[in-house]
Formats: structure tokens, sequence, C-alpha cells
């Protein structure tokens, strides 16, 4: 039999529960994290999105109803507990509850099919299957509570910054970059894809006179590969600004970065504290490397790269073993940038485009684009792609297209480098990977 709610609501979550409302009547909701039965004494450690509280129920000072109710209450259980705040320096908080009332709300099952206290190891795999249940670990929910605070930093910098938070079609006639990472859909009677970047809409948008643009929605890439760094579905965050050159897309870059930093480590000290980590705020502006140095820096390190090539997996490695936190990397051979990265005015054979690095982890993407039409017709050419299926793309550059630079930030990866976690997986409540669309 479970108890209704009726008029009772929260008064607090666990980590607002301070010894200045000692002997105040709180209402605390959430789940039966642990029970301890000492027979005269039960002690109920109640969980909540916030916090652990105590509920401290001895024999002698509460009803004999109440106290048999307690006895048997089991864990996950979903409870309400009315009671007194009381000074307790044994207590985690080094307050407790001594309860006055209790509604049992809703039983779990059990044997739960993962241990919610974080005492018993489990493989990700396990752990993802029974996802909702994973997400009570406080090690867990603290990574979304730091991933949340971050983009609602960003937005508000982004705010701050005059930009328009816009939303571009996720269902798609033609890939991006003409690359083969997509997902193909049936729309109706035509193929379609589900969007692997915003790209060429936020460029379609630099000609709609919105000047400064972003959004956060998700990309997907088929990739076939399984690394600690690739999802199957991501968020972008990207950004574009008209009359802008690359210089310009680093600098908001950066600064974008360190204010997210510096207001989570404000906002989620509690989160970061559970997750063990000393979060530093970084100094602005970050290094720039340029990829002729990178070639010599990572060849030093002993691990082979040919001017020319993109950063394998060994060459990010050994960057990361030489830079310690945010760096650049600018000047890319044109060869190996998208179709619509500036080439450079001096030596076109070295793009506007840069990389955003934290240690050896990509972290984003970006470049001042091509705004002229023969240019960027000619650059599709020299890669290989046909004009033609990018007609309405094209379209745009005919009618006043100004300069424009912006870039792509993956909010996963960039959450992985706040938090320390190594697998992507663990910045997504429900990742889309090689083998796992469920749940
Ligand atoms: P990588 O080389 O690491 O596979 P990329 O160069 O293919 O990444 P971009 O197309 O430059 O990725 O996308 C911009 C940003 O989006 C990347 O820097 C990264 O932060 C993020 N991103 C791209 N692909 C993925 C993915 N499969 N999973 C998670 N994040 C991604
Ligand atoms: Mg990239």
């Amino acid at each position: 039999m479970t108890d209704s709610l009726e008029n009772w609501r929260r008064t607090h979550y666990s980590d607002k529960v301070k010894k200045e409302l000692k002997g105040e009547d709180i209402i605390l909701m959430g789940w039966v994290h642990e029970i301890r039965d000492l027979g005269g004494i039960i002690f109920v450690l109640l969980r909540d999105r916030d916090g652990i509280m105590q509920i401290t129920a001895p024999s002698k000072k509460i009803s004999p109803k109440l106290f048999e109710d307690i006895k048997k209450l089991k864990k996950e259980a979903v409870i309400a507990v009315k009671g007194i705040v009381q000074e307790s320096p044994k207590a985690p908080n080094g307050v407790e509850i001594i309860p006055e009332e209790i509604k049992f709300l809703n039983g779990s099952k059990l044997p739960l099919p993962l241990d919610t206290t974080g005492n018993v190891h489990a493989e990700i795999d396990t752990r993802l299957d029974s996802r909702y249940l994973d997400l009570r670990k406080q090690n867990v929910s603290a990574i979304f509570k730091i991933k949340s605070r971050m983009f609602h930093s960003i937005r508000k910098f982004l705010e701050e910054k005059d930009y328009r938070e816009i939303n571009t079609p996720k269902l798609v006639a033609s890939a991006t970059e003409g690359g083969t990472e997509l997902f193909p859909i049936t729309y109706f009677e035509k193929e379609a894809f589900l969007g692997q970047s915003p790209q060429l809409y936020k460029q379609m948008m630099m000609a709609s006179g919105f000047d400064k643009v972003f959004e956060i929605a998700p990309i997907f890439r088929a990739e076939e590969h399984d690394t600690l760094r690739h999802l199957n579905e991501a968020i972008s965050i990207d950004l574009e600004t008209a009359f802008t050159d690359h210089e310009d897309a680093m600098e908001i870059l950066e600064e974008l970065i360190q204010r997210a930093i510096q207001d989570v480590k404000e906002h989620c000290g509690d989160a970061l504290k559970t997750l063990e980590v000393d979060l530093k705020v970084p100094e602005i502006p970050f290094p720039r490397v340029d990829y002729d140095d990178v070639v010599d820096i990572v060849t030093s390190k002993g691990v082979l790269m040919n001017y020319g090539e993109d950063l394998s997996r060994a060459a990010e490695k050994a960057m990361g073993e030489v830079m310690d936190g945010y760096y650049f990397i600018t000047g890319w051979p044109t060869a190996i940038k998208p179709f619509y990265v500036m080439p450079g005015s001096e030596d076109p054979e070295k793009s506007c485009a840069f990389d955003l690095m934290y240690k050896d982890l990509e972290i984003s993407s970006g470049a001042m684009r091509i705004h002229n039409y023969d240019l960027l017709v000619q650059q599709m050419k020299d890669k290989g792609l046909n004009p033609d299926s990018f007609e309405t793309y094209l379209q745009a550059f005919r009618y006043g297209m100004p300069p424009h630079s912006g870039w792509g930030v993956g909010a996963e990866r960039f959450t992985m480098s706040i938090t320390g976690v190594k697998n992507i997986r663990e910045t997504v409540l429900f990742p889309r990977d090689r083998r796992r669309l469920t749940p």
C-alpha cells in the first residue's frame, strides 16, 4: 500500500539542511539510500538530487507505529519525511532529522539490477543498461549537474555578447562535407540524412543578416569506430559571426571556455568535490601552436607524422604530453580541411582553420569561411565534390554573403575536459554508440 502525496511538498533538498535550521519542521523527499537497523534505533539515509540526509529514528522518541513503518522500509523505496532538524556531530552533514511522519510513496523491486551506493563496481555497459539507476549515484549525477551549468553559462555568455540562438533542420537532403559519416533515412519517397553538422545552414544564416548566431543541438555521425571520444549522436555548440575572421572566432571561443569554467567552478563546487576535480580556470589567450610546429613536436616524440596529415591518435597523445591545458592548433594545410575553409591570404596552402585542443582531446574545429562564390566552387571541385549537389547552399553566396567565421564545440568533449572523465559515454544520459541504441 502506498501513500498519496496530498498536500505534502518538499521544503528543502538535503544539501540545504544546515545547523541554522535546528528545531525547524521540514519535509524531505527522495529515495532510501541505505537503512541500518540497530534494534532500538534505525538510521535511514534519504537521498535526493542534491545530497544525502540522515533520518534518525530512536524507538523511545517516536511513535511505535512510525517506528514500525520505518523498520519496513527497503532500499530505493520512494519516501517523504516530515521531521525536525537536530544537530548531530556524528551525522554526515552535522545535522539529522528526527521523523514525525513518513509517507511511503512507492516501493522498489529487489534485488536491484545495479547498486546505487557506488560501493560495488560495475562495468559501463551494465551501468548504461540501467542508466536511470546509475544516474542516482552522486558521482554520476554530478557530471550532469556540471554539464547543465555549462550550457547555462554558455547561453548566458552569448546572450551578453548579443548572439541569437537559432535552430536549423536535422533532416537534411545532402551531406555537409560529402563525407561517409552519414546516417541515411527514408524521407517519404526520397532518401535523406540525419544532419552531421549545422555548418551549411549556419553559413546560409550569414546571408540572412542575423550576424551573430549560435545553435546547441544534436549532430549525428555514423562513426564506425568504437572509441572513448566518439559518439554517434552528440551535442554540438555551434557559433557563426558575420564580418569577422578566424582570429575573432578564436577570441570569442577562448573567452567562452574560460567563462563557462569559471561559472561551473563558482556554482558546482559540491559536484566538483564529489568528482575530486580541482578545476583551474584557464588563462587567456590560449597558446597558439602552428601546424608546422605540431609536426615537429609530434615527430620529436617519436611518432610518425608527415606534413599534410591530420593528427592521428598517437599524434594527439604526443601533443597531450607536451601541452597541458587548452591550446589552439592554427595554420592547418588547406588540403586537409573542409572545402568551406578560407585559404590563407599570404599562403593559400595554409588555411584560416584552427582546432581547439585540451591536452590530447579535440574540443572544437573552426575557421574563417570562404564567402566568395567562385572560390567556394573551385574549392569544392578541388576536393572532388560536385557543386551541383550543393546548389541551394551555393545560392546564398550569390546575393551578398559577408565575410564570416565560426566554430563547433563538442559539448561532451568539453564536459570531459571539465570533469576529467575518460569515456565520453559518461557525459551522455543515454549514449548512442556503435553497439548501443537502447535505452
Ligand atoms: P575527431 O577528429 O575527433 O573525430 P572531427 O574533426 O571529425 O573530430 P568536427 O567535424 O571538427 O569533428 O566537429 C567539431 C567538434 O564536434 C569536434 O571538435 C568534437 O568536439 C565534436 N565531435 C565531432 N564528432 C564527434 C563525435 N563523433 N562524438 C563526439 N563529439 C564529436
Ligand atoms: Mg575537427
